[in-house]
């Protein structure tokens, strides 16, 4: 396993690989892996000859008062992990490196980016698409895969890649959980033993969702409600919003005709967690 630091290299590397006839892989990250990430380098291995994995925690995609200072960062434990995976590059750029001094380009998908946590967190989606649409333009993959944990993600790259005309197909792999339903989260290292406990309040809301729903109820405020009343019961739970919405332009769906994205974003303590599940029509 290679592992380059320089925009360059990891260009070469790629291009020899695909001039080579072989076809590449690539895995976005900000590393802090756990087995969520593991499940996308492993559909990654499946599909492609070559894997290549970014490790970087890009500082445009958090907000001034947010933790961009304290993310976990285990690189050599990542390495290790990726490693044993088979993965043949680790892309792991300085900020310097990714943000040249005087760096003042974006890419912004307009609307879809002031939705969900685009809301919550002005200026986030606009880091991701930027730092997305940089990494693509250096690793130059055939695919790319992302985590349907981050579903308003999935959904303002996938218009992005469409708009722009970027010649890499997005792959999205399903939310894994802990045995008890906690989706995986870099950030779950913040929660202590009580916050996690209490994390899983979001889990317990999208699932009565869910039920509701099956119980044949297809209003939207009605579902949301449901949620709402779980959440309440806990107390060191905070919720930021719970939407439901079309998966593919996040607007609010009232009542659900199509598949709907029921999406969630709550704080236990200081630390904010995201859940989802989509409801098939
Ligand atoms: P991050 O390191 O948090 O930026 O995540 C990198 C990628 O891993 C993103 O595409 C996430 O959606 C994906 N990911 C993170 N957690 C999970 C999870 N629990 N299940 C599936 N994918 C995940």
């Amino acid at each position: 396993m290679k592992i380059l630091k320089a925009a360059a290299e990891m260009r070469a590397a790629s291009r020899r690989t695909r001039t080579g006839g072989k076809r590449l892989g690539f895995v976005p990250t900000m590393g802090a892996l756990h087995q969520g990430h593991l499940s996308l380098v492993q559909a990654a291995k499946a599909q492609s000859d070559v894997v290549a994995v970014s490790i970087f925690v890009n500082p445009t995609q958090f907000g001034p008062q947010e933790d961009f200072a304290k993310y976990p960062r285990t690189f050599e434990r990542d390495c290790a992990l990726l490693e044993k995976e088979g993965v043949e590059f680790v892309f792991a750029p300085s900020v310097d490196e990714m943000y040249p001094n005087g760096a003042v380009t974006y890419v912004i998908v307009e609307r879809l980016s002031e939705k969900l946590c685009g809301r919550s967190r002005p200026g986030h989606f606009r880091g991701v698409t930027t730092v997305v649409s940089k990494l693509f333009h250096i690793v130059e993959p055939d695919w790319a895969f992302f985590g349907q944990k981050d579903a308003a993600q999935v959904a303002i790259i996938r218009r992005m890649v469409r708009d722009l005309d970027m010649p890499v197909e997005i792959v999205v792999c399903p939310i894994v959980r802990q045995p008890d339903g906690l989706a995986m989260s870099s950030r779950n290292t913040y929660l202590d033993p009580q916050q996690r406990k209490s994390a899983l309040v979001l889990y317990r809301s999208l699932m009565r969702v869910e039920e509701v729903f099956r119980s044949g109820e297809r209003n939207s405020a009605k579902l949301i409600s449901a949620g709402k009343e779980v959440i309440a019961q806990e107390a060191s739970a905070r919720l930021d919003y719970l939407e439901v919405v079309d998966p593919d332009n996040l607007d609010f769906m009232p009542v659900i005709s199509a598949d709907a994205l029921v999406a969630m974003a709550a704080f236990v303590g200081t630390t904010r967690l995201i859940d989802n599940v989509v409801l098939k029509a």
